[in-house]
């Protein structure tokens, strides 16, 4: 059985709903603080599915969801991702990011459940020194969000050298799109993410540009959007690693293909079809001009690779927004 801490959220869900597909038990623990008990009960329908409310900083709960269930790997989602709340509230970040997986890896080695893949991001290597950003690229995270996933990733390799827990932190880029059957997605509170907002966008509320004189293509940021289904792939994968085996290592999760916040709206536009409102304002603190991956060694250890592109994510988007109104 596999636990999924976070399963209730965007990438989280999509993950639950692959593994429930290819026949794996799988237990949710999840808060839902930011997770919704709608994503639960969809999945529901598609295995064996366990839901444990609960959180993390309580280790009696976390605790309880491995005496009841026979977990033999964990997925580790659970965590606050909003970088502009990390860096107004670190307390809330450090407290709830690092201590709530203390406690989880406390219950993981009494339960001597020793195989992780933890959610990781590419705020890990902060301002980029170089393009593509390889996993040696230096790591100095610019906000607490970042420092809170950099820190968890050095306690995993420090609980391996000790306690021989083996894991796979997967350093997500720019997370997008929804599941192909338009049922789970991304759905945040408040929404601070570039699609959704583009597709969200009318006449009452347009559509906010950041910054448009970068040195660019196009003057505006460029990133490396990813499909959360080929995210949830590569989960599946490091799983299969660290059975076969596999090492405590790091990979990066992108598509190394960059696209501009100006590339990514025109497919927005095509997309639904109609000229959508649009305010250019300056530029987001900390937003570096381009994030891209190099992700070569995901796809050669873990054998992984994107196969969906930015169009068809945008279409998954738009799809959700219109069959989920929120
Ligand atoms: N962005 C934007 N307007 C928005 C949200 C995002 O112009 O309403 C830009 C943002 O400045 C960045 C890119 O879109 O260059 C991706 O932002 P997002 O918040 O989706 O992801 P991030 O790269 O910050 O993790």
């Amino acid at each position: 059985m596999i636990l999924v801490t976070g399963g209730a959220g965007y990438i989280g869900s999509h993950l639950v709903k692959l593994l429930l597909k290819k026949g794996k038990e799988v237990v949710i623990f999840d808060s839902l603080e930011t997770g919704h008990t709608e994503t639960v009960e969809i999945l529901k329908k598609y295995g064996k599915l366990k839901f444990v409310q609960g959180n993390l900083k309580n280790l009696d709960e976390i605790r309880g969801a491995f005496l009841v269930n026979k977990i033999d790997a964990v997925v580790h989602f659970a965590a606050f991702s909003q970088v502009a709340e990390s860096v107004s509230n670190p307390q809330k970040y450090y407290y709830n990011n690092i201590y709530g997986t203390l406690n989880l890896l406390n219950a993981m080695l009494e339960f001597d459940v020793k195989k992780m893949v933890f959610s990781s991001t590419a705020a890990v290597y902060g301002e980029p020194e170089y393009i593509p950003i390889d996993e040696n690229h230096p790591q100095n995270p610019i906000n607490p969000y970042g420092n809170t996933k950099l820190m968890i990733e050095r306690i995993l390799k420090d609980y391996d050298k000790a306690y021989g827990f083996k894991s796979v932190s997967l350093r997500y880029f720019n997370a997008v799109g929804a599941d192909s059957d338009a049922e789970i997605g991304e759905w945040h509170e408040p929404e601070t993410h570039l699609i959704p907002n583009i597709l969200n966008a009318d006449s009452e509320k347009t559509f906010k540009m950041f910054g448009t004189d970068y040195d660019t293509k196009d003057g505006t940021c460029v990133r490396d959007y990813i499909n959360v289904e080929d995210l949830a792939l590569a989960h599946i994968r490091a799983l299969e690693y660290l059975n076969n085996g596999g090492q405590t290592d790091c990979f990066n999760l992108g598509t190394s293909e960059g696209n501009s916040v100006k590339e990514v709206f025109n497919i927005c536009e095509k997309v639904k079809g109609v000229t959508i409102p649009l305010e250019v304002f300056p530029a987001r603190a900390g937003d570096p001009a381009v994030l891209l991956a190099e992700n070569k060694k995901a796809k050669r250890i873990l054998n992984w690779q994107p196969e969906k592109d930015l169009e068809y994510s945008v279409k998954t988007a738009y799809n959700y927004t219109i069959s989920n109104k929120h």
